[in-house]
């Protein structure tokens, strides 16, 4: 086993790869980038060494800076993580060159599964099932847009050079072709510096199962069995789970070894996973990604193994610990991702400050599904409360990992974990998580990757009424506010110069007007639909009130005009209007302003055109997705403020608009 290793990697799966070398009784060397020098990676690791900007590619992406700190630090080998280096055949050649060990497969199993074209290929000669499609050489639009329509539509663009969901166009009919074709090339060579594509049929109620792959310097490889994500919003994953529901003991056998030939077919070593879109009774090879996956702990939790001990096991030139034979799955598994996203504006990422962070009770790490005590709820997450989501990287904050002796136990401690989730500060899925979970389809099991989508109005429910208990955990905490700020009680300091009178307050939340009345036994909650007598004890934020008879407690934060009620499993948010705060905002510009900071890549029309309104105005990248400005109604556009290429502010005007 290695002595020290280097985790070229951030957050939630530096911290990951950190916390099982450190049980082995490996030292582990942390890099940091400008933005993270007092991040939770950082704390975590023994060492760490500064590589650089903010930006990935001025410091963990940069090979140079990572393998001088590997040699400085005395490191034997580096852990890649995911993203990042982890799939850069040219760095885990370099490793080698440099006499460092990378703990991933070799360069060449790499650089065989790199491009989906190529692996594609490679995969019919290996007699794996591919999904009707073209990945030829020949780019040529008017070949592309036949070789289409030979295939029938609708078709799916696959950037070849493609991965987290990004350079994918769905194409309806023959005539949206050559605008998706190009709109799609635009994002791979953006996000991928390659813009080639192939073209696969585009299954129209597919299942995504993928199943996990580990060999050998020995030449031993063996499966553990499937994930299935097919529960994804943008191509990207959401929820994952093992096994996969209604998966028959056949099909799991013959897509674990579709899985083992794929690998052996590329003298692969490491962890890996070969992901299937799978239709019907048929299983499709999708690509090969060749490296620890996001969802890889549910994969542990079934299996009760550590797969990163295994990839440091491999990785020092150990035989695997076990062979096929050996393998059980013990229960199931979900994992969540909870993401800074917007579910209600089209999963649109967010930024902002982790003001209020926490999670429900779990074990960090922990493995499911041993004989003895399985854990129930594991949270690998990189972040602590006050630190920041930045658009430099990926905005997930953290992933929920469930244990249950089924499927139903599983589904309903996700419940639970995600009702004791609290995040203030920027938006997040929590509450979509939790609507997902519960949800007669999901929870069917009758899963497949257009479920978000075809399930929109039932997940996303009209506001429902706030509750009398809410709104006295609210009025209770302003009062503890006021209470603390003035030292004492203000009110029934007022009080005490008007003995006979009671004062009254009012909070006028958007939503739903209340009235507070303080009297000598309490106070009195007065809502729409509710009159009723109510005390509280406070400690920090955790309330308790007493409703009438009824005890309730929660957790209120606080911030700026929003008060963030978490109570019964659930988040309500309610505004207090503050008179002042929006004076002099611009309602005209509605959605003509960046939503984050990015880049401007393309102008769609033209200075002075009269547009319908929906009509694409503007194309911005940000966070790595491409986000079309399109004209908020029938209009003119005056003029554009930034042109191609320009970088932009969040909340920056970017076109001027003239409504009709
Ligand atoms: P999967 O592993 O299931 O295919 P993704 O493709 O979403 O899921 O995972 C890879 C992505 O993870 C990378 O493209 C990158 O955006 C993101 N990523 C890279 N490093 C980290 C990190 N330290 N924490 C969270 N996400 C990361
Ligand atoms: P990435 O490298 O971004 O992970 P994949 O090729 O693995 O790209 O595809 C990502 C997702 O896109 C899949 O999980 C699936 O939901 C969807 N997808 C991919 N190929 C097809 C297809 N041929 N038909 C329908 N959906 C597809
Ligand atoms: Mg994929």
């Amino acid at each position: 086993m290695f002595h020290t290793i280097l985790i070229a990697n951030r957050g939630e799966i530096a911290c990951r790869v950190a916390t099982t070398a450190r049980r082995l009784g490996v030292r582990t060397v942390a890099v940091y980038s400008d933005a993270d020098a007092g991040s939770k990676h950082v704390a975590l690791c023994d060492e760490a060494v500064h590589v650089g900007g903010a930006a990935a590619r001025e410091s963990y992406l940069v090979e140079d800076r990572i393998i001088a700190a590997a040699k400085a630090t005395g490191a034997q080998a580096i852990h890649p993580g995911y993203g990042f280096l982890s799939e850069n055949e040219d760095f885990a050649a370099r490793c080698e060159k440099e006499g460092l060990v990378f703990i991933g497969p070799p360069a060449s199993a790499i650089s065989a599964m790199g491009l989906k074209s190529a692996a594609k290929a490679l995969m019919e000669k290996a007699h794996v099932p591919l999904v009707p499609g073209y990945h030829g050489a020949d780019q040529s639009p008017a070949l592309l847009q036949s070789e289409a329509e030979r295939i029938g539509f609708p078709v799916l663009i696959k950037a070849s050079a493609g991965g987290g969901g990004k350079g994918m166009r769905v194409v309806e009919k023959t005539g949206d072709f050559a605008a998706a074709l190009e709109s799609c090339k635009r994002e791979a060579i953006n996000a991928f510096g390659d813009d080639a594509v192939l073209i696969e049929k585009y299954l129209t109620r597919p299942r995504h199962v993928e199943v996990q792959v580990f060999a050998d310097t020995h030449g031993n490889c063996v499966y553990l069995f499937e994930r299935d994500c097919s529960v994804q919003r943008r191509h990207q994953k959401v929820l994952e789970e093992a096994p996969a529901p209604g998966l028959s003991e056949a099909r799991r056998k013959a897509m674990g070894e579709a899985a083992v030939a794929a690998a052996k077919a590329v003298g692969y070593v490491g962890a890996g996973t070969v992901e299937f879109i799978v239709e019907g009774d048929a299983f499709f090879f999708m690509e090969m990604n060749t490296r620890l996956q996001v969802e890889h702990p549910v994969t542990e939790m079934i299996t009760g193994f550590d797969l990163v001990e295994w990839q440091l096991r491999v990785a020092s030139g150990e035989k695997l610990p076990v062979s096929q034979g050996d393998l059980r799955i013990t229960g199931h598994s979900l994992e969540a991702r909870i993401y800074a996203e917007n579910p209600e504006k089209g999963f649109l990422p967010s930024i902002g400050t982790l003001a209020h962070l926490r999670f429900p009770p779990h074990v960090a790490f922990a493995r499911g599904g041993l004989p003895g005590e399985p854990a129930a709820v594991r949270v690998d997450s990189g972040v602590r409360p006050g630190d920041a989501i930045t658009p430099n990287y990926d905005p997930m904050i953290a992933k929920l990992i469930v244990w249950g002796h089924d499927r139903a136990e599983a589904l309903s401690r996700m419940s639970d974990a995600l009702g004791g989730t609290q995040i203030v500060g920027l938006s997040t899925n929590v509450a979509f998580l939790k609507r997902l979970v519960e949800s007669k389809p999901f929870s069917s099991g009758d899963v497949d990757t257009g479920l978000i989508a075809r399930n929109h109005s039932a997940l996303f429910p009209e506001g429902t009424p706030v509750s009398t208990e809410t709104l006295a955990l609210a009025a209770a905490a302003l009062i503890a506010r006021d209470v603390k700020q003035a030292g004492s009680d203000p009110w029934s300091h007022r009080d005490g110069f008007r003995p006979n009178s009671s004062w009254t307050r009012s909070l006028d939340f958007t939503s739903v007007p209340v009235k507070v009345v303080y009297g000598k036994a309490g106070y009195r909650l007065i809502t729409p639909r509710a009159d009723e007598r109510f005390t509280f004890t406070a400690s920090g934020e955790d309330l308790r009130v007493m409703l009438g008879s009824r005890p309730v407690s929660g957790t209120v934060v606080l911030a700026g005009e929003s008060v963030h009620v978490f109570a019964l499993g659930v988040e309500t948010v309610l505004v207090l209007p503050d008179p002042g705060a929006h004076a002099g905002q611009d309602e005209g510009k509605g959605g003509l302003v960046a939503p984050m900071p990015g880049k401007i890549v393309a102008l769609l029309a033209k200075a002075g055109a009269t547009v319908v309104k929906g009509a694409p105005l503007l194309v911005m990248e940000a966070m790595k997705m491409e986000h079309t400005i399109t004209a908020p109604a029938d209009g003119l556009v005056a003029s554009f403020l930034y042109r191609a290429g320009d970088q932009v502010a969040e909340g920056a005007a970017l076109l001027e608009f003239t409504r009709a």
